[in-house]
């Protein structure tokens, strides 16, 4: 392909073959099929774009009030000025006298009478076709041109081989019977005209994406999603995995017996419910794949534990990996708890251990000596490589890309069997999603909190009135309670974080003479952070003041009452995350959530609904209709795999349609479905397995 700019400007954009190119598709068009002769121009483009033509007759560059280059361009049936206030060289050339130009754009009264300002600008000879379709405008990183892409796209969809991989392979009573209605396009007649609309297409549903041939495209799409995940689903089950099977002999199911003996509580029904389906789960030969759904503070925790508990019974590893380190911190603190008087042994492994302690923790996971490994991100790092690894559990697992969830399965350490995984996530999965990218995820549900839970009462009130929330702390430690105070996360600037962090600290230290006041946030170090953690665990320190750090896991059932600063800052999640960490004792538990004003729109709606429910489903539903769901999906790390041309929530009827057909074809033509995979996904079906 010869282009003027090298060639690395498309391949950046990741358009390298023609595939790629073809389905860049347009996010709008320009319409140059109509052309009107000046006068026309003049009456017909007072509220929309139109083109004309015409003859260069003036072309001068004024300088007051600011340099800018006027233009005139005539023909039979009037003139036209055109006022560029910014120009290169290259267009004084373009627009120089005698030169004859096509130009688009809408016309408006100037000082100096009816004037184009800015319009675009062709050079053409008078008699220079029209085009026949509408021109399209591509997604364009800077310093590409759309003159480029459109050239290259072009080229593309005239590669015989690109033809030929666009080819129409449903069979044909297949999509008769199935396919909603026959006004759809096959897919290489909708991409071209997805590129090339002709001139009187109904723009407004190719703007929408609700136009048959969009319709095509992205049912497409979704249907090599599904049949890539149904893959993946059978693939998973003709893996292997340690089977797991619940022993009738004592001996050999001691640590689980233990740990259901010394727990200090009795599983909810719920629990026992979700228990049950992982433990079936794990009595499988091939490997669980499962997430457990609950709201903070439903205790997920002990399930995950019961479950490691089995593994190691069977004499395998067990791993718990979290994404920050005060959470993972947590979940060392309680399983040591739990399981060290059972005899088992359990290691931490985090990117913030000394070099030596690193290197002792990984030799023990190597070695087999260490049973149960709690940790970090550090976990699926190159250096560490598992014994025995039967089972991993994966904390908050939305806080983790889909890539580095497909690492832990490299990490075990034998390439003849796969472990068990388990997901836990306190954020509810929408239909859509469950039916996307989910669809080879079991889903396990905890939907009752353990019992003597007083719902938190959530009070919204001004900054102004900070002294009077100062008091209140002041009342309620004096009951012998303890206390968070939040502060929020500034995105900008971890100084500034840090600052207000400090300031609302040493504030509190003064008015609270009576009462120990801690610091946490991010800028310590492991230990550091511990021991703060460890004295308000034992009630050493009675309140708090912390960034966004205690975000998830800690569990301090004395510390009943919530202060966030700046509530308006924080998004659903954080706040619905946050507020869980109270409301786990028998006090009667207050989340208040100070805001500053001026109070946006959204950010009001967000706390009045915060104060309204603790419904984490309800939450997160609002949550996802403001942000869509690349969050839910690690979507940072992810972005390949995610659907390009499909919106969850506009095209849900769409999934449903593409999981009936992706059955039929996985059952009835399985030798389509490699083609249909291999044109539309290319390298990126790694993705949709985990
Ligand atoms: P989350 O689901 O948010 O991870 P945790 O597992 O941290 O919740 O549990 C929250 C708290 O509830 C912990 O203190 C835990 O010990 C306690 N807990 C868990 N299950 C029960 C139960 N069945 N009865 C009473 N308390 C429980
Ligand atoms: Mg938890």
């Amino acid at each position: 392909m010869k282009t003027k700019q090298p060639p690395t400007a498309l391949q950046k954009m990741g358009l390298d073959s023609p595939m790629a190119l073809a389905l860049h598709l347009p996010s709008r068009y320009e319409d140059e099929t109509e052309l009107f002769s000046i006068e026309d121009a003049l009456s017909r483009g007072r509220f929309a774009s139109v083109q004309t033509q015409g003859l260069v007759i003036r072309s001068q560059v004024l300088f007051r009030p600011r340099r800018q280059l006027l233009v005139t361009i005539e023909d039979d049936s009037a003139s036209l000025q055109l006022r560029f206030l910014n120009f290169y060289p290259s267009q004084q050339k373009q627009m120089a006298v005698g030169a004859h130009v096509r130009v688009r754009g809408e016309v408006r009264e100037g000082f100096q009478g009816v004037e184009m300002v800015h319009p675009t600008v062709r050079a053409v000879t008078p008699e220079a076709v029209l085009p026949s379709s509408l021109t399209p405008v591509y997604p364009a990183s800077a310093g590409i041109s759309q003159t480029i892409i459109r050239k290259a796209v072009n080229q593309a969809l005239r590669e015989p081989a690109l033809k030929e991989s666009l080819a129409e392979f449903l069979p044909e009573k297949l999509m008769i019977e199935m396919l909603p209605s026959n006004d759809w396009p096959n897919l290489e007649t909708a991409i071209t005209y997805l590129h090339q609309p002709p001139a009187d297409a109904d723009t407004q549903a190719l703007l929408d994406r609700t136009h048959p041939a969009w319709r095509r495209v992205q049912f497409e799409e979704l249907l090599a999603q599904q049949i890539s995940l149904k893959r993946a689903h059978s693939i998973r089950r003709q893996r292997r995995a340690p089977q797991f099977e619940k022993s009738k002999n004592k001996t050999k199911s001691k640590i689980e017996d233990g740990l259901l003996k010394a727990l200090p509580f009795k599983l909810t029904g719920a629990q026992e419910l979700v228990w049950a389906e992982i433990g079936d789960n794990l009595s499988n030969a091939f490997p669980m794949n499962r997430l457990l759904q609950g709201d903070v503070g439903s205790g997920k925790t002990v399930v995950a534990a019961l479950a490691a508990a089995r593994a190691m019974d069977h004499g395998y590893q067990a791993a718990v990996m979290a994404p920050t380190e005060i959470l993972a911190e947590q979940h060392f603190l309680k399983m040591k708890e739990w399981f060290e008087p059972l005899g088992v042994t359990v290691a931490w492994l985090s990117g913030s251990l000394k070099v030596k302690d690193k290197r002792l923790a990984q030799e023990m996971i190597e070695s087999g000596a260490a049973q149960l490994i709690i940790g970090t991100h550090a976990l699926i790092q190159e250096t560490v490589s598992f014994a025995k690894l039967g089972l991993a559990v994966i904390d908050e697992q939305h806080r983790f890309g889909v890539r580095q969830r497909l690492e832990i399965q490299q990490r075990v350490g034998s390439e003849l069997f796969y472990c068990h995984q388990l997901m836990m996530s306190a954020t509810p999965i929408p239909r859509t999603l469950a039916m996307t990218y989910y669809a080879d995820l079991d889903v396990s549900v905890i939907d009752e909190l353990p019992p003597g839970r007083k719902p938190i009462v959530t009070k919204v009130v001004k900054a102004a009135r900070r002294d009077e929330v100062i008091s209140g702390v002041h009342d309620w430690l004096s009951k012998g309670l303890q206390a968070y105070w939040v502060c929020p996360l500034i995105e900008e600037s971890e100084v500034l974080q840090l600052q207000t962090a400090v300031e609302s600290f040493e504030q509190l230290t003064l008015a609270l003479p009576s009462f120990k006041v801690g610091l946490v946030h991010g800028r310590l170090k492991g230990h550091e952070k511990a021991a703060v953690m460890a004295a308000f665990k034992a009630n050493e320190i009675q309140l708090l003041v912390a960034t966004t750090v205690i975000e998830v896991g800690v569990d301090v059932p004395n510390a009943a009452l919530m202060v966030i600063e700046h509530a308006e800052r924080f998004g659903y999640a954080q706040i619905h995350q946050l507020r869980g960490r109270v409301g786990r004792g028998s006090a009667d538990s207050v989340c208040i959530l100070m805001y500053a004003e001026p109070l946006s729109l959204a950010a009001k709606e967000r706390l009045q609904t915060l104060r309204e429910t603790s419904d984490g489903f309800v939450i997160a539903e609002r949550d996802l209709s403001l942000r869509g769901p690349g969050e839910l999906l690690g979507a940072k790390q992810s972005g390949d795999a995610m659907l390009r041309f499909v919106d969850l929530q506009r095209d849900a009827w769409l999934i449903e349609l593409a999981q009936r057909v992706a059955d039929r074809l996985l059952a009835d033509h399985v030798d389509l479905v490699e083609r249909q995979l291999a044109r539309w996904l290319g390298s990126r079906t790694e993705f949709l397995k985990a």
